[in-house]
């Protein structure tokens, strides 16, 4: 099993059919496996061996689809790197995985000079775009041009495919060393579980360097299935994109729902090709999943649970309608039951199973599961223990095996000796008509050890205080949930993945109490 796999049946089925739509270009999948040939000779000319990690600086684009294809068929490592990184965080990533070719476009091609200057290790960079390029950087288009196709080496299985790192949500990020098999194995549960068709029409908005983007790709791949592409998150743009090209399946976190409902440009007439929605990443607060399977009573919700350690997803809910909901209770709530490529467990913290309902650390083992973190072994023991990975997320199950997560443990208030779940704590808030956005943290107490802290964005033009949010909470959570303190802002930290920073905020928190 090899990644290019797809790609073949798919030239050899129906070589015609659009794979990607970007920029107004279109390609075949003839198209994307002759000029994906042509990368893997230029990469190869370019002294990349197999195994060897290629990293790539850009926004999602179709050359970024030929480019992870050529990496793959050239039996080579893919390295992607988040956008939204510093120079200093870029370097890192790239000294730390050995890249000695990058891939920039015209967005990134001013970092080169600062790039190369504190990462040593890249030999040669190469530029997709236009913009005009300094000496000493290679043209992508004018070596794809000139290379002659290259034969596929086919490595795949065990081998690794993709050098990805996580979020950095909690803490700088770790590089997860992927093999062919665990994306290909995150594609397919996905799949399975969500029953996509060959004939729908994806629009692939998440990043490429983030694992909700790669391995949707992956999945898009595996199916032969058509790929609409958007360089960045815009809802208006992604909208257009929607209407125009008649798009049925999306992959949005919850942060992107709220920004799409909100947009001006919204309408659900826009959105009626779209058959499938599917969410996840970070909790989705259960008044914006309300709001939204209103506004989008055609759509299909699908609810789905992963990381990057384990390739995406190893859990999926629905897709569910609006009309279903009824008949399906508080299980819209959870993420689902775990699908083919693992296994699932709730321990406690010395590992012992915990019965069901019971809330404790969620451990996987199967084969969606990463082979390590690249370079980190220390980081890699405590992960990966007999075999299990220790996700740091708390959750429970229920007899039917669906997966309720409730927080991430790092995250989880432990305030008068009780655990506060901020995942919950913030569905209350984001229940109250005046709040836009929010995140729940535990800040230090002398009499609590930690007590319960919000940060409001509250919606432009709505009045509220702290004293009214917390009259509301105290209608829906039992009185230690509820916030003993709160600050109102005009935007949250997020991440480039559209999840919430909650150390920075911790850290602002703090700098501000000690000033
Ligand atoms: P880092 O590991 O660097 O701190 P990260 O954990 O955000 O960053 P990812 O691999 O992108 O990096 O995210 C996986 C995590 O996202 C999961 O461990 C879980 O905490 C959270 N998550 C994923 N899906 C859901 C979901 N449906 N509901 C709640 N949380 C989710
Ligand atoms: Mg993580």
């Amino acid at each position: 099993m090899y990644l290019t796999q797809g790609l073949h049946r798919a030239v050899q089925q129906f070589p015609e059919k659009p794979a990607t739509l970007c920029a107004g270009r279109t390609s075949s999948f003839r198209g994307l496996a002759e000029r994906s040939s042509r990368v893997a000779s230029l990469l190869q000319g370019l002294d990349v061996r197999p195994g060897d990690r290629v990293a790539i600086l850009a926004h999602n684009s179709d050359c970024y689809v030929e480019l992870l294809l050529g990496v793959w068929w050239a039996g080579a490592v893919a390295a992607p790197v988040n956008t939204r990184w510093s120079v200093t965080e870029i370097a890192y990533s790239l000294s730390d995985c050995g890249a000695a070719v990058l891939v920039v476009d015209d967005a990134f091609l001013p970092l080169v000079d600062a790039i190369r200057a504190a990462a040593a290790v890249v030999r040669r960079v190469v530029h997709v775009g236009t913009a005009p390029r300094a000496e000493g950087i290679d043209c992508y288009e004018a070596l794809v041009q000139s290379c002659e196709p290259a034969t596929d080496v086919r490595r795949g299985g065990e081998e690794l495919a993709a050098i990805l790192y996580t979020g950095g949500t909690t803490g700088f990020p770790k590089g997860v060393m992927l093999s062919h098999a665990n994306l290909w194995c995150g594609a397919v549960t996905r799949l399975a579980e969500m029953f996509s068709p060959r004939d729908g029409v994806a629009l692939l908005v998440t990043p490429f360097f983030h694992v909700s983007g790669l391995f949707r790709f992956v999945m898009q791949l595996v199916l032969g299935a058509t790929n609409v592409i958007e360089p960045q998150f815009r809802p208006d743009a992604v909208i257009e994109a929607i209407e125009r090209h008649g798009v049925t399946d999306i992959v949005v976190v919850p942060s992107m729902l709220q920004m799409l409902l909100d947009d001006p440009a919204f309408d659900a007439g826009r959105l009626r090709n779209l058959q499938r929605l599917s969410y996840g990443a970070s909790p989705m607060p259960p008044a914006l999943l309300d709001r939204a399977m209103h506004a989008l009573p055609h759509v299909g919700f699908c609810s789905s649970y992963g990381m990057t350690e384990t390739s995406g997803v190893v859990s999926v809910l629905g897709p569910f309608t609006q009309a279903d909901r009824k008949d399906m209770g508080e299980v819209t709530r959870s993420v689902g039951r775990v699908g083919l490529g693992a296994e699932l467990r709730i321990v406690d913290p010395d590992g012992r199973d915990l019965p069901l309902g019971a809330v404790g650390e969620i451990v996987l083992r199967g084969v969606a599961v990463m082979q390590g973190y690249w370079n980190k072994p220390a980081e890699t023991a405590t992960a990966l223990r007999d075999g299990w990975l220790h996700t740091g997320d708390a959750g429970w199950r229920d007899a039917a095996g669906h997966i309720y997560v409730v927080d991430r443990l790092k995250d989880m208030v432990i305030t008068g000796g009780e655990n506060v779940y901020s995942a919950e704590v913030e569905a209350a808030l984001m229940a109250h008509p005046a709040v836009l956005a929010c995140a729940v943290i535990g800040i230090p107490s002398a009499l609590w050890g930690e007590a319960v802290h919000a940060v409001i964005v509250l919606r432009p033009g709505a009045n509220s205080d702290g004293e009214s949010l917390r009259e509301h909470c105290r209608t829906r959570l039992a009185g230690y949930k509820c916030p003993k303190s709160f600050d109102f802002v005009d935007s949250l930290p997020l991440s480039a993945a559209g999840k919430i920073l909650k150390t920075r905020l911790r850290d602002e928190y703090l700098s501000r109490a000690t000033a």
